[in-house]
Parts: structure tokens; C-alpha cells; sequence
């Protein structure tokens, strides 16, 4: 199990400063932001931050405090840069994860050499943290910068009529808002009522992740454990069906996921999907992997089972009035194998609510609602059906079973790794070029969302 929010040494103290709260005054538009996971809450302080009035609906009774290390990539980074307080929170929750190296499951002796190993030359910025880390981190942000969020409130039904959309609780509650934005998580009933004529189910995968975790402190008297601990070094270790990612997270921990892409037939959509883990099972299934791993799992008490699944595909994230939009897993729930799900939430909620500077209520102090939502989902859609497709595919290419290509694979990450990662200074950005391009590379890094947004607004407004 990951950290919970308790343990987190400092937990009780404010990580943003003081006197971010926005006037009510300023307030454009009324938006109603469903679910406080992540990614509504980085959308309600975004459009806080843009004047908006924003409420947040979470159903829960308080945010989630489970989860496992998560690394906030360089163009969302780049786009927080415009939330007013998020730099610096995040960077006081971050760990530097340092390089990584890859390593074969066999164990062919012990303190064998990496695969491969990377050296540390890249500039970019990644925020190395946690999930209950960035849940708090964003709640703190969102309640600064003046959103109200309304916890045990769960959404049942939505009505998409007219220029105001409305929805109501369980609870009995009736909102009506300019703009609804749903960040309801890969189960997202918003979806299914937007699309009723279409099966937007999640479609459960074979893959379950176990996250576990241990006090590094408690693991640096096993020397066993040492190749995992040097300091600024995480670490992939590739099996057949299965791998395992290491990395030190935020409170002293090592956080380590076992990765089992053929685990067991899926459950049932509805069943719980994150739950307690059997350790004996999870022993058995990976002893014959390294010495490293092995002595890790002796020292384990317990580990979280997470059964994957990915979104449906979808044509849009808006609905017909153009006046409620999907953002975060309830739009692009994806595999964690390209480290993006939750940075492709940050950048849909860094642009949308830059690209609602152009909007009006009525259309006749500037554009209609409508119209940004549709070049907000056409700029967004296509990149993150990219990082969704590319997610899938990692988690095939590094369980591959032993043979030619897994061979073939491990040359790959020996000239990919060990080679000086390119320049990508003078590189034209090309979404469409190889996915082991300079070009590709420069467009998953350094692409600017936020600037982007402006250029498909203007080009919108100008006609
Ligand atoms: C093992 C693992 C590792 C990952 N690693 C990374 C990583 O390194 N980098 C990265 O970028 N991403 C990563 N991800 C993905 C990332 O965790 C998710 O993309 C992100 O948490 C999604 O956030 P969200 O806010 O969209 O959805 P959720 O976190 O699912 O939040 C949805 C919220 O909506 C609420 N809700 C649902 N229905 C209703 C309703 N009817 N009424 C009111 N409230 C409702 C829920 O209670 C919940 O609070 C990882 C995921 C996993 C599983």
C-alpha cells in the first residue's frame, strides 16, 4: 500500500502560500467541476485562477488518500507554470528520482550489470511525487485560489439543455452552471450519459499492477537490496508477462510496482478495482526473478492489487450543446506505461481554462462557450490518443518473453540509454514523425499546451 496522507512528515502545514483567494466579484462564468480526483481539482483552481466561479461536486467523503509514486512530465510541468503556487508546492512533495536503469529478470549472478544505464544530462523538469502527495497538494490549491468544493455529493443525473446544463445529486441538490466539466475517473457516469447510445465502458484488461512500498532506512540493511538504493538511480527490471519499476518516493519509502500484464481474467466492470493483495501469491509469481527482487518482496507487509483497464474510445469529450466536457481519466483513462495519464489531465485543465478567456457567456462579448470547447477537444484529443496508444504499447514491448525480440528489445534500450540523449535545441516539434525521433521527442517534452490553447484560439476568433 502507498503512503497515506498521515504519514507524510509536515502533512498538517499549508504548501501554498497565503492570500491566493480570488474575489467572487471576478466571476465570468459559473462552472460545476465533477469529481475532486486530481484532475478536477486542477481544473477548478485553474478556472479559479482565470475568474471563474467554480464548485466542485466529489462524491466521496474526503479526498482519496491512496496511491503510488506518479511523475508529473515536462510539458505539464511547463503548463503548471501558469497555476499560480503549484511550482513550488510540487516541488516540495517531489524526490529526485535520478537516471534510470534497466535491468534483465535473470539472475545470472548476484549484482549483475544493468542492461543498460542512463546518464544524467537531460534539463527537462519532471515532479518525481505521489499520488495522495498531488491530491493534497491540488486541494489546497483549488480551496486557495477560492473554489468551493462540496465533498459527499454524488452526481446522478445531467441534463444537457439550452445555454445552461444542470445536473442533480443523489443528495436531492439541483446545480445549474455555463459550463460543466466532468473529471469523474475512468468509471465516469457522465460519460455514459453524454453517449447513452454507445458502450463507453472502461474495458478491463488482463494487467493487474501491485504497489508496494518499505522504509528505505529498513531496506539499506539488506545488501542485498543495494542496487536499488544508490542514490539518484530508479530502476525497470523486464521479465517475461511481467516487470517491475523502483524508485524512491516522497517520506523516505521505496516505492516498487510489480507489473503483471497476463495476471487473471478481469472481474466485472463494477467490482473494486484497487484491494488488498495476497503477498505469498505475489512471491510466487515473480521468484523467478532477480536476487534484488526476491529479497525485496521478503521484506514487504503488504501490497495493493490494482486491476488495469483502459477508456473506451471515444469520437469527442463534449456534449451536443457543446456546454459539458470530459477532462482527465473520465476522457482518456489510459495504462501508466507512458507515465502520462494524470499529465494529460494537468495539460487539459492548464488549456482549457486559458483557452475560456475568449469565451462569453452569450457569445456577445466574445466567442461562444461552445466554440472554445470544440477547439479545446480538437487540440487536445489527438495528443493524448497518442499517449494512450503508446501506453499500451510499452507494457507489451517490456514484458516481452524470452527470444529474438526480446533480445532485439534489450539492444534497442542498450543504444537508446547509453548513448547521449539528443539536442533538441533547433528541433522542430512533429507529432506524427517516429516515435524514437528527435521530433517526436521534442513534441511529448516540450510542447506548451497552454500556448498552443492561445494560438488555436486566436485562430478561431480571427474567423
Ligand atoms: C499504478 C498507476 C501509476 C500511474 N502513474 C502515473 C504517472 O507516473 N504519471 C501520470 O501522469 N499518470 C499516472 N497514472 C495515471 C493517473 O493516476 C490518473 O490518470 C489520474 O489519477 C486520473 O485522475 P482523475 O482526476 O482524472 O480521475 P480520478 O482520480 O479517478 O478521480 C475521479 C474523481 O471523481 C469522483 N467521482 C466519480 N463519480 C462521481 C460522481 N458521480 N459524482 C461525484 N464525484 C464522482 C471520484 O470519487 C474521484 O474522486 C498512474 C495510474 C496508476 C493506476
Amino acid at each position: 500500500m502507498g503512503p497515506s496522507r498521515a504519514k507524510f512528515p509536515g502533512a498538517q502545514r499549508s504548501l501554498i502560500p497565503k492570500g491566493m483567494a480570488l474575489s467572487a466579484a471576478n466571476s465570468r462564468l459559473k462552472v460545476i467541476v465533477i469529481g475532486a480526483g486530481p484532475v478536477g481539482l486542477c481544473t477548478a483552481a485553474a478556472l479559479r485562477q482565470e475568474g471563474h466561479s467554480v464548485t466542485v461536486l466529489e462524491r466521496r467523503r474526503d479526498t482519496q488518500p491512496h496511491g503510488h509514486a506518479l511523475v508529473i512530465q515536462p510539458a505539464a510541468v511547463r503548463a503548471l507554470q501558469h497555476l499560480k503556487g503549484a511550482d513550488k508546492a510540487f516541488s516540495s512533495v517531489s524526490v529526485d528520482a535520478g537516471a534510470l536503469r534497466w535491468w534483465s529478470y535473470r539472475d545470472t549472478k548476484p549484482f549483475a550489470a544493468p542492461l543498460a544505464a542512463e546518464t544524467l544530462s537531460r534539463t527537462e523538469r519532471r515532479f518525481q511525487t505521489d499520488r495522495p502527495s498531488v491530491q493534497r497538494v491540488l486541494n489546497e490549491l483549488a480551496v486557495a485560489s477560492g473554489a468551493e468544493i462540496l465533498f459527499g455529493r454524488a452526481v446522478q443525473g445531467i441534463q444537457d439543455l439550452g445555454v445552461k446544463p444542470s445536473l442533480w445529486t443523489t443528495q436531492g441538490e439541483k446545480f445549474t452552471a455555463d459550463l460543466i466539466v466532468a473529471a469523474d475517473g475512468i468509471k465516469s457516469a457522465t460519460r455514459k450519459i453524454l453517449f447513452p447510445a454507445r458502450d463507453v465502458d472502461p474495458i478491463p484488461l488482463r494487467e493487474s499492477i501491485f504497489l508496494t512500498s518499505a522504509p528505505i532506512s529498513q531496506l539499506a540493511q539488506d545488501a542485498r537490496i543495494r542496487p536499488w538504493l544508490e542514490s539518484g538511480t530508479k530502476h525497470g527490471i523486464l521479465g517475461p508477462d511481467r516487470f517491475i519499476l523502483s524508485r524512491p518516493m516522497y517520506g523516505g519509502l521505496l516505492g516498487v510496482q510489480f507489473i503483471d500484464v497476463d495476471h487473471a481474467d478481469p472481474g466485472p466492470v463494477d467490482v473494486n478495482w484497487n484491494t488488498p493483495a495476497d503477498i505469498g501469491l505475489l512471491r510466487t509469481r515473480f521468484s523467478d526473478f532477480n536476487m534484488t527482487t526476491r529479497a525485496f518482496l521478503e521484506h514487504i507487509q503488504h501490497a495493493e492489487k490494482w486491476q488495469m483497464a483502459t477508456g473506451a474510445e471515444l469520437g469527442t469529450w463534449r456534449s451536443a450543446s457543446g456546454r459539458i466536457v470530459l477532462l482527465g481519466d473520465a476522457a482518456h483513462a489510459m495504462l501508466p506505461h507512458a507515465a502520462q495519464g494524470l499529465s494529460q489531465g494537468i495539460e487539459d485543465a492548464l488549456s482549457l481554462a486559458r483557452m475560456l478567456r475568449w469565451a462569453s457567456k452569450s457569445g456577445d462579448n466574445g466567442v461562444d462557450i461552445p466554440v472554445v470547447t470544440k477547439a479545446w477537444v480538437n487540440l487536445r484529443k489527438p495528443r493524448a490518443d497518442i499517449f494512450m496508444k503508446q501506453s499500451t504499447s510499452n507494457a507489451n514491448i517490456w514484458s516481452l518473453p524470452d527470444g529474438p525480440e526480446q533480445e532485439a528489445r534489450d539492444e534497442m534500450i542498450r543504444r537508446m540509454i547509453t548513448r547521449p540523449p539528443p539536442d533538441l535545441n533547433g528541433v522542430e516539434m512533429d507529432m506524427t514523425a517516429d516515435q524514437k525521433s528527435p521530433q517526436f521527442l521534442k513534441w511529448v517534452r516540450d510542447y506548451d499546451v497552454v500556448l498552443e490553447g492561445e494560438r488555436a484560439m486566436e485562430k478561431v476568433s480571427s474567423g
